[in-house]
């Protein structure tokens, strides 16, 4: 049987050499094909211009371009985009690009890039987890992401280049932990997308052992777990894998975390009216985190279609903001970006918007 070609976007610089040099050729054109393929975000051979027509045709055979096709990019009126993207397989997924403006002049870009088509956790609040989990996405489809954006952004803005990475797309990254890495290695990498390792945010829903999997690799990440509930009775309603590991055990596994890397943890609070947006709520959570090296971000929860859950007051918000302060616990109140799109927390559904004809 013929051997599937090699996705040339999920190949590391090493890889990339390996095949160049089981090709007969110089390991050299490995590392100028990275480039083109990981910094210059090409999506075709023809755009390698110093690589030479037999070396292309030789390559062919063994790999291929499999660049997401944009089905549908929508744009927040704050400038968040929402891209659909259709994979090899006719599948759809979704990527989301913030834009921060910083200091001077400079607009700094935040992607937040899917891992699985579907979702097999099921969390209440989550447009994601009621779809039915389908796959998980290869380290070439996961970094392709950052390739595509890279590649249609720089069409219109020449020097567009992705800051920082966010896994809290579509899926949950810890179910993908290998290819998610890998992805890292690939996006980290100098003669890449050189994002910086620092800049790199995995999220999960709370899955312990794969959380002291991650802990061994020593990362320089942030881990980022959806806490949501700071006890078993709430957490249990709206978050299925509690069931599995309760608080108790994932607040361990986090502790270890804490202490095999050296890295802070942020606890992610989406904030629901009458649910868990209440003083007893907030004495809760600071019993939970207590001496633990942690942040919190209060989401206040998005609504999406036949939403049950409902966003608090602004002022219900601040309110539970200052009590975790006022108790220790370092907490903010993250920035809401692209809810009008359906691109914030919670909201991706990977299907075409009502209303956006398919491009
Ligand atoms: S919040 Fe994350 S882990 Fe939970 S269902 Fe949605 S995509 Fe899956």
């Amino acid at each position: 049987m013929k051997e599937a070609k090699a996705d040339i976007r999920g190949l590391t610089l090493e890889e990339m050499k390996e095949l160049l040099t089981s090709l007969g050729e110089k390991s050299f054109r490995g590392q100028q094909i990275f480039q083109w393929v990981q910094d210059k975000a090409v999506q075709n051979w023809t755009e390698m211009r110093n690589i030479g027509q037999e070396t292309k045709t030789k390559l062919e055979q063994y790999a291929e371009f499999t660049p997401h096709k944009l089905l549908t990019e929508r744009i927040s009126h704050d400038g968040t985009r929402k891209f659909l993207w259709e994979l090899k397989d006719g599948r759809n997924i979704e990527s989301v690009l913030l834009h921060h403006t910083g200091d001077i002049t400079k607009t700094r870009y935040t992607v937040c890039l899917s891992t699985q088509v579907g979702c097999p956790m099921g969390c209440g609040f989550c447009a994601t987890g009621k779809l039915k989990f389908t796959r998980n996405l290869t380290a070439g489809e996961i970094a392709g992401q950052v390739l595509d954006i890279t590649y249609h952004r720089r069409k219109v803005e020449n020097d567009f280049k992705i800051n920082n990475v966010v896994y809290m797309g579509m899926g949950e990254p810890l179910l993908n932990l290998a290819a998610v890495l890998k992805s890292i290695r690939i996006l980290n990498h100098e003669q890449g997308q050189n994002i910086g390792i620092r800049r790199f945010t995995i999220s999960t829903c709370g899955l312990v052992p794969q959380i002291r999997e991650l802990a061994r690799e020593k990362l320089d990440i942030v881990l980022a777990v959806s806490l949501h509930a700071p006890t078993n009775e709430l957490r249990n309603q709206i978050m299925p894998v509690n069931q599995k590991y309760p608080l108790e055990e994932l607040i361990k596994a986090c502790r270890e975390y804490i202490e095999l890397t050296g890295r802070r943890i942020t606890f992610e609070y989406a904030l629901v009216k009458g649910f868990n947006d209440g003083l007893k709520e907030v004495h809760a959570l600071v019993k939970l985190l207590r001496g633990l090296e942690a942040n919190v971000n209060i989401i206040p929860v998005n609504t999406t279609d036949n939403n049950v859950y409902q966003r608090p007051a602004l002022t219900e918000v601040y309110r539970f903001v200052k009590a975790l302060e006022d108790n220790g616990i370092k907490a903010v109140i993250r920035e809401e970006k692209g809810s009008d799109i359906q691109a914030a927390c919670g909201q991706l559904a990977g299907t075409y918007p009502v209303n956006v004809a398919p491009r």
